[in-house]
Order: C-alpha cells, then structure tokens, then sequence
C-alpha cells in the first residue's frame, strides 16, 4: 500500500536514507494532447511528478526504473547522467527528460525550496505566456486574426499561429508537387495537411502514412508558386488587420517544403514583424538554418525536438538559430534546459520554451524559465481546455492571469497534489489503467555501458 503523497521537508538523517522505490504512469487524453504522467515514488512518503514529453509513451521512462531504484532521488545530475543514454530527440528524449523533472521535485520537497532556488535562484517572479491558436478547417486570415484577437482579449501578450501548405493544398494552382504526391498525402496522411497542426496521432504513425510523413523538407519535391506565397502573405495581411501591429505574432507547422522555398516565403512575410519562423526545417540539417537566417530578416527558430545542449550549441555556433525553443521534456530536463538557456544567453539567441503538456509540464517550464537570465515566454496550447488546470492541486487560480504565470515558492514543482478523480475521467482509452504497479520493469537490467 502507498502512503499519500508527503511535502513537508525531511530530516537529515530522512535525506540520506531517502530512496527510490516504484515508478507508475497513466496517460490522460484531451489536455489537448495525449499526456504520460509520471509518478517517482520515495520510503520517506514523498512523490515526485513528472510527465513524457506530450504524444510520446510511457515506455521511454518505464526502462529507466530499473536503473533508479533503491537511488537516492537527491543525487539528480548523478542520476541524470546515469540514464540520458536511453533518450534521443523528440519523443525519445521524454523518458529521461520526465524523469528528471521528477527528480527535481523530490528535491524541492525534501529540501522544502522550489525547484528555481535549486536551478539557481530566479531572475523573474512571474514567466510570459505565449498562446498557439488553431482554427478548426478552411478558412480565412481575417478568421485567425478574430481568434487570435480573442486571445488578446484574455490577456496573452503575445501570440503564435499556423501557417502553411495546408492552407494551400486545396487551391489549384498553388502548389507544384511530382503529380499524384499531394493526393497520397490528403488521402493518407491528412493531419499533415489539415490545420490544427502538431503532434502526431498514433494512426499517422503506421503504414501508408507513416512513409509519407517521414518525407522530410527537403524530399518532398513540394514547391510554393508566386499564387501560393501571394495567398500566404494575404492571409497573415487580414490577421495583422485584425490584431494590429503592436502584438508579437510567430509563426509554426509550415509543412514539408525545401529551403530555397522557405526563403522564399520568408522574404515575403518580413513586411508583416513575425516574432519567428518555427521548424521551417529539420532541426538537425545545420547548413539549411545557416542559409535561411542568412536570407531573410525574420527570426528563425527550432528546438523542440532537440535533446541535451550540444546539438542546439552546434546550430547557434553555426548561427542558424536567432530563437531557440527546448522543451522541457525533450531537452533533457530542467537542468540540461537551463544549461541550454545559458548557452543561448552567451550567443545571444532568444530563448522561448515549447510546452503542450499538463500542469506538471507547464511548471516544469515555469521554474526553468524563472532561472534562465532570459526568456521570451513559453508556449501554452490549452486555452480552450476548460479543465486543463485543475490535475493539479495547489497552484495559484487561475494559473494564467493576463498572460503571465507567477512563479510559485512552494517546495518542489509547486503541486501540492493531483486531483485524482479528474484523472481517472481523463484517462486514455486505449491506454487504460491509473497509477499501476510496473514491476515487469523491474529486472530489465543489463550491460549499459557504452565501450568495452
Ligand atoms: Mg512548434
């Protein structure tokens, strides 16, 4: 039987005898991504939280327990070190990087501090909230900027939208592609190609449209003509309309075309002040980023799906990067985050910070962001998920006041607690099943170490 979760500090003795004893997961749907939770159970009652980056698996931190119990949870970067071999970019850097973020929540509580103070202190007592904005199906610049504009009206300060090929791919004449392509990807692949964009479902992750989805950039063979840049840069003409000039707007999910386009694109829309162009390549081809900030004059951005610093130090020693954008729960954790936010200050890149996840993410972020010497602001993307805020007991209500997230002193992440009959409604269907025990993970132990 678990004890409930304990926050109040422990003793000294309680701290070196502390040790790590289950970790349990459940996955909550409609947040509005799918999202793992993490449990990190302790002998001294205290639970630390964590999530899988959003639209991941649990898998990628269940391999992980094997190698953490009977740790002491206090030795974080020890521990850190000891597994980030079993993470990678994107999804796969969610094991690790949600474990970390638990780690550090332990920490705080058996310490009772907040997880700034133990990042360092903070810089900022409350953290900028960006707000993505989706509209649902076809429709017009003039309709972003009225949702955008309501946005603003709530209090965000600052604003990101989608704009792309999805918006052109039923308007003949737009788009050159080697004929038949763009019908395989309406048929096969649609939520490639149908705004709102973001994580992938599972279904577009098999078969048919697997194979079309792992098309990269620069393989798609997809060219924008003059008609189709024209109805681009007509569409964020309307929204700037609508939302005036004084509000910072970026841009993300502009789809899978080549660089020599993107620049293209890019030189068109610097008339219209975007904040940033987000992921208009594959992070990883270093010289496309190098040639594309050298084009134009807008910001360019990547990093969501970059795990630990060195890679993101390789692209802002390259200068591709003017923005870069970590996620907590891919770079690494809140430690490599912060490490990666240094970095960015010494070259002077902005940093902003990807976040679609559950309160656990968001305040994960939120203490990472309070410790960095700067940052932008940090992604939300529930707005309209009414009961987004209420898994977690404990924090300030509403979270989000007139854009910004105060940054809390309680130990740890600031959870008190998770509001477990919520959870339970919100619980994945094909992933059923809330704080179950996982000891088939127990013994998966084997040689981890990388020479001979
Ligand atoms: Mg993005």
């Amino acid at each position: 039987m678990i004890s409930p979760d304990r926050i109040t500090p422990l003793s000294a003795r309680e701290r070196q005898n502390l040790r790590i004893t289950d970790m349990r997961f459940c996955d909550i749907d409609t947040m509005p991504k799918r999202c793992t939770l993490i449990k990190l159970y302790t002998n001294a009652g205290i639970v630390g939280y964590g999530e899988v980056r959003d639209a991941a698996t649990r898998t990628y931190a269940a391999m992980l327990k094997s190698r953490l119990l009977g740790e002491n949870p206090l030795n974080v970067d020890k521990l850190f070190r000891r597994v980030k071999q079993f993470g990678f970019h994107s999804r796969q850097g969610g094991g690790v990087s949600g474990v970390e973020v638990a780690l550090w929540d332990i920490a705080g509580k058996a310490w009772g501090v907040p997880c700034w103070q133990l990042l360092g202190g903070k810089f900022r007592d409350r953290v900028r909230v960006y707000c993505d904005t989706d509209v649902e199906g076809k429709h017009t610049g003039h309709d972003m900027g009225l949702a955008l504009k309501k946005r603003m009206d709530m209090g965000f300060t600052f604003l990101k939208m989608d704009l792309g090929i999805g918006l052109l791919i039923n308007e003949p004449g737009t788009l050159t592609a080697p004929l038949g392509f763009l019908e395989e990807m309406k048929t096969c692949a649609s939520h490639s190609v149908s705004a709102p964009h973001g994580s992938m479902a599972p279904d577009q992750m098999a078969g048919k449209a697997y194979e079309i989805n792992t098309v990269a950039h620069p393989f798609t063979g997809i060219r924008l003509t003059e008609k189709g840049l024209d109805l681009l840069e007509d569409y964020v003409r309307q929204t700037r309309e609508v939302i005036g000039w004084d509000v910072p707007l970026a841009v993300d999910h502009f789809g899978h075309i080549c660089v020599e386009d993107t620049i293209r694109f890019a030189r068109r829309m610097e008339k219209y002040n975007l904040a940033w162009l987000e992921d208009v390549a594959p992070w990883h081809y270093t010289d496309h980023y190098v040639r594309l900030r050298n084009s134009t004059a807008i910001p360019i951005c990547t990093g969501e799906d970059i795990y630990l610093k060195e890679d993101f130090q390789k692209l802002m020693a390259a200068g591709g990067v003017s923005v870069i954008h970590p996620d907590v729960l891919t770079a690494g954790g809140m430690l490599e985050t912060k490490k990666i936010g240094d970095l960015a200050y010494e070259y002077g890149v902005m940093t902003a910070l990807h976040m679609a996840e559950s309160p656990i993410g968001a305040m994960a972020a939120v203490h990472v962001a309070a410790a960095l010497p700067q940052v932008m602001a940090m992604e939300f993307h529930s707005a309209d998920v009414p009961y987004w805020q209420d898994i977690a007991n404990g924090l300030p209500r509403p979270l989000i006041q007139d854009g910004f997230i105060t940054v809390p002193d309680a130990p740890g992440l600031g959870i008190e607690s998770l509001n477990e009959e919520l959870i339970q409604k919100l619980v994945c269907k094909n992933i059923p099943g809330v704080w179950e025990e996982t000891s088939q993970w127990d013994g998966d132990i084997c040689n981890d170490r990388l020479w001979s």
